[in-house]
């Protein structure tokens, strides 16, 4: 058998994917899909701008991945100056990464018009630069802006620009369709032109934008003619239509025979499994919902209604899947309440170690009930605790702890004695624990925060059970259900134990369906507690 090729993955959700409108990453944001990225496996994780800003300047203060190689992103040298005496390229070639990626001009009337330089001052600033990442110990890179459409105007000048850079020892020569209006048979035929010139594959990447809707299949068209490094994005976010999305990508190389059988890449099967959840946890990231279209990952991937197709897909699943849901961390959805869909909800409950037999009415009850919340707004998927509570509580299997008999919530805003706006919240929460009733009144950061502190205030015999738990998340989404919107918030909480779950609360208030999504946290930590240390039930 002959030796696959390699294919490498650079990504670039945190410094192109950041072009996207209304994203903007806080540092922590960052490290959290460094990690992410880290997980999925991918070769190179593109960090942004040093120097341009505070966030990316402390984001490259160390080096934020494990496995990955950490890049930074800069200009090339400018034009007049030495590349002793650029403070731009010296901030790159100090920054805690790996390796540089230079974005370069490779079309003539963009050096001329945006950087206002000569044709051989742009080559110089190349070969300067990849020299000087080379000196600094870094792996050096070139993202040839606007390759194609300079390719087009004058193919001399884009090649001599790959050129430069490939005979000054750059790693990787990155073709960019930066405006994303390239075809898949032009990416073919420039990527073969750019090979046969005497560059080789091997230093070859490709950077697709969708503005066409083919970012993925321009990506692959440059592998088929021999390009070796694909650029792209989490999901695809980016600028306009966006960047490629490797969450497409990499399963494709991976599970289909035309890209398998002849090339490998940095990632095993046991992580193309984690791949929907990465994708997952990224939108939730962006406080986005996942696109249930989304190929490989969306909760529609492998989903069947009702019909011919579902009775088939049961029967021989192969028969309407392209490849099997499992290989993705994704999982075939029949979406009618039938043997298939009582067999997932059994699975599911059993995964939480809750043992049901399917002929137990109960079951029924529960399936129709979780359809009917999920009509209302109510997300179990990304609940799993609310959904578990759900679950035992139809089982009969969890006990009344405690009982709120109200709840009162204020927020004023008034100017104090200096003059100085303030907002404040206070609220009152009844409870009733053991027959005996407490009021309790807190403050807080806003209206959520104080129902939180008066909810836990005074919990009698449970208030040290629930001492060590918090709030860590908390996200809102308005949703269009028919004529009325109503209003959907998730609650992330943790506790000592290291434990995480979210809980979710429907309101045409939002306030109401915070108050829930809270009381499925406490509830759902009292209940694990007693599963965790085998309390009894009381
Ligand atoms: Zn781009």
């Amino acid at each position: 058998m002959l030796k696959k090729e390699r294919i490498y993955l650079f990504d670039t959700t945190l410094r192109d994917g950041q072009q996207t409108p209304g994203v903007d990453f806080s540092v922590e944001d960052k490290i959290a899909i460094a990690q992410l990225l880290d997980e999925l496996g991918v070769d190179y994780v593109e960090g942004g701008y040093p120097g341009a800003n505070p966030t990316d300047t402390e984001f490259f203060s160390k080096k934020r991945t494990r496995r990955a190689a950490f890049v930074a992103f800069g200009m090339t040298k400018r034009a007049g100056v030495s590349a002793a005496n650029d403070p731009g390229l010296a901030l790159l070639t100090q920054a805690e990464s790996d390796a540089v990626c230079f974005v370069a001009k490779s079309w003539d009337y963009h050096v001329r018009v945006a950087l206002g330089a000569t044709n051989e001052e742009n080559l110089e600033g190349i070969r300067a630069s990849v020299a000087a990442a080379r000196a600094a110990g870094k792996e050096a890179m070139v993202d040839c802006e606007h390759f194609f459409d300079g390719y087009k105007a004058n193919p001399d000048y884009a090649l001599a620009c790959a050129k430069a850079a490939y005979e000054a020892g750059c790693r990787w020569i990155v073709l960019c369709d930066t405006n994303g209006g390239t075809q898949p048979h032009e990416v073919r035929a420039i990527v073969s032109a750019v090979i046969a010139a005497g560059i080789p594959g091997t230093h070859l990447g490709i950077h697709a934008h969708d503005d066409t809707g083919q970012a993925v299949a321009n990506s692959l068209a440059a592998v088929e003619a021999g390009a070796r490094q694909i650029q792209g994005t989490l999901n695809g976010i980016g600028e306009r239509c966006g960047n490629a999305n490797l969450v497409t990508i990499i399963p494709t190389l991976m599970l289909k025979p035309a890209y398998a059988d002849r090339f490998e890449i940095g990632i095993t099967e046991g992580e193309l499994e984690g791949i929907s959840r990465v994708s997952h946890a990224f939108d939730e990231l962006l406080n986005r919902a996942p696109d249930p279209q989304a190929p490989y990952v969306g909760s529609s991937a492998f989903a069947t209604k009702a019909g011919i197709h579902a009775s088939a897909i049961l029967k021989d699943p192969q028969t309407y899947e392209h490849v099997a849901p499992e290989r993705v961390g994704n999982a075939r959805r029949v979406m009618v309440s039938d043997q298939g869909g009582k067999a997932n909800f059994i699975a599911e409950l059993a995964r939480r170690g809750i043992q049901v037999d399917k002929a137990d009415p109960r079951l029924d009850t529960l399936i129709s009930l979780v359809k009917e919340r999920e009509a209302q707004g109510y997300a179990y998927e990304g609940a799993d605790a609310s959904f578990e509570l759900l679950a035992r509580r139809i089982l009969g299997k969890v006990p009344e702890f405690f009982k709120v008999d109200g709840f009162r919530c204020m927020v004023e805003r008034r100017f104090d004695a200096r003059g100085n706006l303030k907002t404040v919240s206070e609220a009152v929460v009844r409870v009733t624990i053991d027959g005996e009733t407490r009021l309790s009144v807190a403050e807080g950061h806003g209206p959520v925060n104080a129902l939180d502190i008066a909810l836990r205030k005074d919990f009698g015999k449970y208030q040290a059970e629930i001492a060590d738990m918090a709030l860590t998340d908390y996200k809102v989404r308005i949703l269009n259900g028919g004529t009325d919107a109503v209003t959907r918030v998730l609650i992330e909480s943790h506790d000592s134990t290291g434990d995480r779950w979210w809980t979710v609360g429907v309101s045409d208030n939002i306030i109401d369906a915070s108050f829930q999504a809270l009381m499925d946290s406490v509830v759902y930590k009292l209940v694990k507690n007693r599963e965790r240390t085998g309390l009894a039930a009381e």
